[in-house]
């Protein structure tokens, strides 16, 4: 239940609780009712086993599980293998209530027993740690605010996406997005309304992407998105999409927001020189009025001198 919990998974609370009733009943009964060795130990195996083998499918079931879940997952199917051996054990009369005999068997399945427990807890061990260093990686390089990536995080993203689509000559385009009258909205709303404009727009822009794509913010209300494999015209009616949701919204504060799309050129070798053109575009957009969207021009590479 704390894996799930940990996995934000739903919780099979019920299932195991009956599972782990019916095994304690099993017991119980071949303790007191009918007192029997190796049927008690039978039913306390099954149900061991039922336990670690159902932890262990949540775990594989979950999709990109990193290394320490699957390291989790197979230790605790090795314990539930450990379980099956002594339930084999004791329905073949090999195991005596004595826990503590001397027999060669009942050593060696508290050995094995103790090794894949042992196991169990540093897969434990490293699936948090694993979940540690993700909430670190997260933090360095996403803002706290929106979510969205920060400068540098996305500026590193961006020239990786560059050098690629370049590699493969594919297109790739970059819109540069700008909150309207921004100040306006601190200087009459308050700054935690301005705030949850920046929230709010983060979040009604990652709505519209695919995966691959990427949103920034480079600056207080300034976000640039980077749209891979995507032409310069379908970044236009993407950003066109997004800036006509934001503006037909009724939600409080209302705001709108200017934009300029640029599309990598066979000139373009560095991320700063796209920016700067959808840059361009997004400052024509303001100078028209604002709340539009601007294309930039097409950067044709320059000619060498024979
Ligand atoms: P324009 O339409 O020309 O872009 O006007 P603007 O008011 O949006 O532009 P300006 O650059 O003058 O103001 C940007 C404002 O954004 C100023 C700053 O106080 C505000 N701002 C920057 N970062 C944050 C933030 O994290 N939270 C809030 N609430 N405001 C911020
Ligand atoms: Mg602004
Ligand atoms: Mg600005």
């Amino acid at each position: 239940m704390g894996t799930e919990k940990f996995l934000g998974l739903p919780s099979s609370a019920p299932r195991l609780t009956w599972l782990t009733a019916l095994g304690a009943l099993c017991v119980f009964w071949f303790l007191i009712i009918q007192p029997n060795f190796d049927y008690r130990y039978t039913a306390l195996g099954v149900t061991m086993a039922s336990l670690h083998i159902t932890h262990a499918r949540r775990l594989l079931r979950r999709e990109g599980m990193q290394m320490a879940g699957r390291f989790l997952a197979f230790s605790l199917l090795s314990l539930a293998a450990v379980w099956l051996l002594r339930i084999a054990g004791a329905l073949a009369g090999q195991l005596t209530p004595d826990v503590f005999s001397n027999s060669r068997l009942n050593t060696l399945l508290y050995a094995l027993h103790s090794i894949c427990f042992l196991l169990c807890l540093i897969g434990f061990v490293l699936l948090a740690s694993a979940r540690i260093r993700e909430e670190f990686e997260r933090l360095a390089s996403h803002d706290s605010l929106t979510g969205a990536l920060m400068r540098g995080a996305w500026m590193a993203r961006a020239q990786i996406e560059i050098e690629r689509s370049k590699r493969h000559a594919r297109q790739l385009a970059l819109v540069v997005m700008d909150l309207d009258h921004f100040k306006q909205i601190n200087d009459t709303l308050g700054h935690a309304a301005g705030d949850q404009a920046l929230v709010d727009y983060v979040a009604c822009v990652t709505r519209h992407l695919r995966r691959q794509d990427s949103l920034g913010r480079i600056g207080g209300e300034e976000f640039v998105l980077l749209l891979p494999e995507t032409t310069a015209l379908e970044a236009h009616v993407v950003a066109e999409r997004i800036r006509s949701a934001i503006a037909e919204r009724q939600v409080e504060p209302h705001y709108t927001v200017s934009m300029g799309v640029a599309e990598l050129g066979a000139a373009d070798q560095t991320v700063s020189s796209l920016l700067a053109r959808a840059d361009a575009a997004m400052y024509q957009a303001k100078t028209k009025g604002r709340n539009r969207v601007e294309l930039a021009a097409v950067l044709l590479p320059t000619l060498q001198p024979a």
